[in-house]
């Protein structure tokens, strides 16, 4: 009892009281310890069968929000909740036709064993006769891209907000040995507090070593991919370095009008600068659009450290991003849950949609869904 008294008198009570309610709330405080245990639970979680027992019919079907590579994201009203969601439809018989089962499975497994706050997830999965469902949350600020092009480019401060947020989406990912190779201005959303979440993980995949599919979207395709080599993560953060020069400049730095111009071009990893970006920017985009891995940021031996600790970020609290305290520069103007006004492409529900097959679509190739 002595040595207790003794040990309450010398420790800092004030720092006890706050790590204790720090750690009530959730908050991160460490996080190489968040990183860690992160990799367990995404190791316990990865490819165990989520069950989920929602059917269409529990779900009203509000607007089309958009479309990605093999379905419809849809506004939903999940009625006896009085929730809404957005719901990713995927058409057996496409799935099927263009050979990408393997590739939704692996969506699938990836949004339902990961939780980071800027990258969505999936709250719950089923499937009937014809089309397999994901839902996830509705991101009600639309996508990065949209408002992009309606304000021609970002501010430095505005690009370095989205930039960090994206580093510990990508950070977070690749300690799972996740790359996520389809970033773009298209598949980063924007909530109403004005913070990011990564979308579209299809091209996700599970690589504890290298991989050598040949995928992704060709401005923001890394040179190694593009010349059959075997990568890593490394690809992702030739990407960003894409990423951060499209949000500063308002358009790519390696453009042509066909893709194998583009291509070339990028191989070369020749480019410029627009007149107005700073020294900072342009270094950090310099050090990530390295053809030569052995010079790209992110790949060498201090790993993600050399990006965040780079000059362009010196004032950024990393813990104060992880834990959503800081204010975005750009709050969406949003009416209410189920405003739509953000998504440029929303339009009325494609009712072939809503038409289920009387019998199940091939029912052994989406066994494991
Ligand atoms: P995807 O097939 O995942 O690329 O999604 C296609 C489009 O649907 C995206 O580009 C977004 O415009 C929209 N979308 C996807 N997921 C969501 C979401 N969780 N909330 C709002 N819109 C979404």
């Amino acid at each position: 009892m002595k040595v207790i008294k003794k040990l309450l008198q010398y420790s800092n009570m004030e720092y006890f009281k706050s790590r204790q309610a720090k750690l009530r709330t959730g908050e991160i405080i460490d996080y190489n310890y968040f990183l860690q245990n992160s990799k367990e639970e995404f190791t316990k979680s990865f490819r165990k069968k989520v069950l989920c027992d929602y059917k269409l019919d529990d779900f009203e079907l509000l607007k089309s929000l958009g479309s990605g590579s093999f379905g419809h994201v849809v506004l939903v009203h999940l009625i006896k909740k009085d929730s809404y969601h957005a719901m990713k439809i995927l058409r057996k018989i496409q799935i099927k036709k263009t050979k990408q089962i393997d590739h939704t499975l692996n969506e699938k497994q990836i949004l339902e064993a990961i939780k980071f706050p800027f990258i969505v997830y999936l709250q719950c999965s089923f499937k009937d006769n014809s089309n397999i469902y994901f839902v996830m949350p509705f991101i009600t600020g639309g996508e990065m891209f949209t408002h992009l092009r309606q304000i021609g480019k970002f501010s430095e401060t505005l690009s370095r907000f989205y930039a960090s947020q994206v580093i510990l989406a990508l950070e977070y990912l690749h300690y799972l040995d996740l790359i996520y190779r389809d970033l773009k201005p298209e598949n980063i959303l924007i909530d109403h507090q004005g913070n990011l979440k990564i979308t579209d993980l299809g091209f996700c995949k599970y690589v504890p070593g290298r991989t050598w599919t040949m995928c992704g979207t060709p401005d923001y395709i890394a040179p190694e991919i593009i010349l059959s080599k075997g990568y890593g993560k490394s690809v992702d953060w030739w990407s960003f370095g894409v990423l951060v020069y499209e949000m500063t400049a308002g358009y790519p730095p390696f453009y042509a009008n066909d893709p194998m111009q583009m291509f070339e071009k990028i191989v070369s990893g020749k480019y410029s600068n627009p007149v107005f970006f700073s020294n900072e920017v342009k270094d950090l985009i310099r050090n990530l659009l390295q053809v030569d891995l052995t010079r790209r940021y992110g790949n060498l031996k201090n790993g993600i450290n050399d990006i965040k600790s780079h000059k362009w970020f010196k004032n950024c609290d990393w813990l104060a991003i992880v834990n959503l305290k800081t204010v975005s520069p750009y709050i969406p103007q949003i009416s209410g849950i189920t405003d739509i006004s953000h998504f440029e492409g929303a339009r009325d529900i494609d009712k072939t949609l809503l038409k289920i097959s009387s019998v199940d679509l091939y029912p052994d190739d989406f066994d494991e869904f």
